[in-house]
């Protein structure tokens, strides 16, 4: 690791740990209002699915629901937009992740790394924004995680891996019943020979429109009331087993691709003896009606420090708030 060089003078003023809208949009609020903001953006990597620069909206097709554009934008082409808003105004940004934090020594020290591994460098920060997101949640079962990570047929984005020729006319699954899981069955409905939904219980939480959207396909089917308790197939995936949550009944489904949308969990892995005080479901607690958290100087927006809402909309919101509370946080406490 190299050395910290760092003396407090020069050390950043405001450092952005994240690439989603919540980073990209305190980065531009931030450069306007000269704090020479430096984002971190994150490396891609399998954790154990895909992470990438820029986010959920990095495995996202289309955005119909981000005010400003009509006829819809795709979640890249959004994300490259509001990377070169931030930078058009001088934002810095780093292709490393920030792999811990130490937030009791001032100016904060923080460990960088150029593959995500492991540490490649320390850099000082007199404010921090975190705005991490969250990664996509994984059932957790033995064959699930090795088929996953070898490319087996079962993958937590259809939008990234559902066009692939291997999932052409087959049947294929999606757990799950919220928004995402009604968003990645209907995009599958085009490949796949059927696509069933499979959700634990008896009603599907997503929003009538995606529910609707999903259940007008001719080859989509639900489920009900089934979860995944195995997953066959020794190089790839072919089948699963499922059983019965309310009979216990267990029965075997062909599938050959298998889709996990069962929610997302907050990344603040790094922040592990931080000292960031975080919910029980592990997202950064927010005091107040503001992004500060508990530790003077350090803010936190978007998805990391929001279990309710999620949307790239309210994310960009909580970026906005965060730069001006590390504005003038940084005012008050006379960081010029
Ligand atoms: P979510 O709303 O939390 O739904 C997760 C689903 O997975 C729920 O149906 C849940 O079942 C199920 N689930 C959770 N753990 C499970 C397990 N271990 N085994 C089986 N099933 C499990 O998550 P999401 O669908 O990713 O949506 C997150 C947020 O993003 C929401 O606010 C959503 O509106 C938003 N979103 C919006 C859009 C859009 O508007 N275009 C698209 C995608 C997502 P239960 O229902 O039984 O709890």
């Amino acid at each position: 690791m190299s050395g910290d060089t760092h003396t407090p003078h020069s050390a950043h003023k405001l450092v952005i740990i994240g690439s989603g809208p919540a980073g990209w949009t305190a980065a531009i609020y931030a450069a306007r209002a000269q704090l020479s903001p430096v984002v971190y953006c994150g490396v891609a990597k399998q954790d154990p699915g895909p992470v990438l620069p820029g986010g959920q909206l990095m495995l996202t097709t289309e955005v119909e629901n981000y005010p400003g554009f009509p006829n819809g934008v795709t979640g890249p082409e959004m994300m490259e937009h509001f990377q070169k808003q931030a930078e058009r105004f001088g934002t810095k940004v780093v292709e490393q992740d920030v792999i811990s934090c130490d937030f009791s020594v001032r100016p904060f020290r923080l460990t960088v790394s150029a593959d995500g591994k492991a540490p490649s460098g320390e850099i000082r920060a007199h404010s921090v924004v975190i705005a991490t997101g969250a990664v996509a949640n994984w059932i957790g079962l033995p064959n699930e995680m090795r088929l996953a990570r070898s490319g087996g047929g079962v993958s937590a984005c259809a939008v990234c891996d559902g066009a692939l020729p291997a999932f052409r006319n087959k049947p294929l699954a999606v757990v799950g019943g919220g928004d995402t899981a009604m968003e990645e069955a209907t995009y599958l409905t085009k490949f796949a020979s059927t696509v069933y939904v499979i959700h634990r219980r008896d009603s599907l939480r997503a929003s009538k429109i995606m529910q609707q959207r999903y259940l007008s396909r001719p080859n989509a089917k639900v489920l009900w009331n089934k979860v995944v308790v195995d997953v066959l197939g020794e190089n790839s995936i072919t089948g699963v087993v499922l059983e019965d949550t309310v009979t216990r009944e267990r029965s075997n489904l062909d599938v050959g691709g298998l889709f996990i949308a069962i929610g997302h969990t907050p990344a603040t892995r790094f922040l592990k003896n931080a000292g960031i005080t975080l919910t029980e479901k592990g997202y950064i607690h927010l005091a107040g009606r503001n992004s500060a958290t508990n530790i003077p100087g350090v803010f936190a927006a978007g998805d990391v420090a929001d279990e309710h809402y999620r949307q790239a909309v309210t994310a960009a919101g909580m970026g906005c708030t965060a730069a001006l509370d590390a504005e003038r946080w940084l005012a008050a406490n006379d960081v010029h």
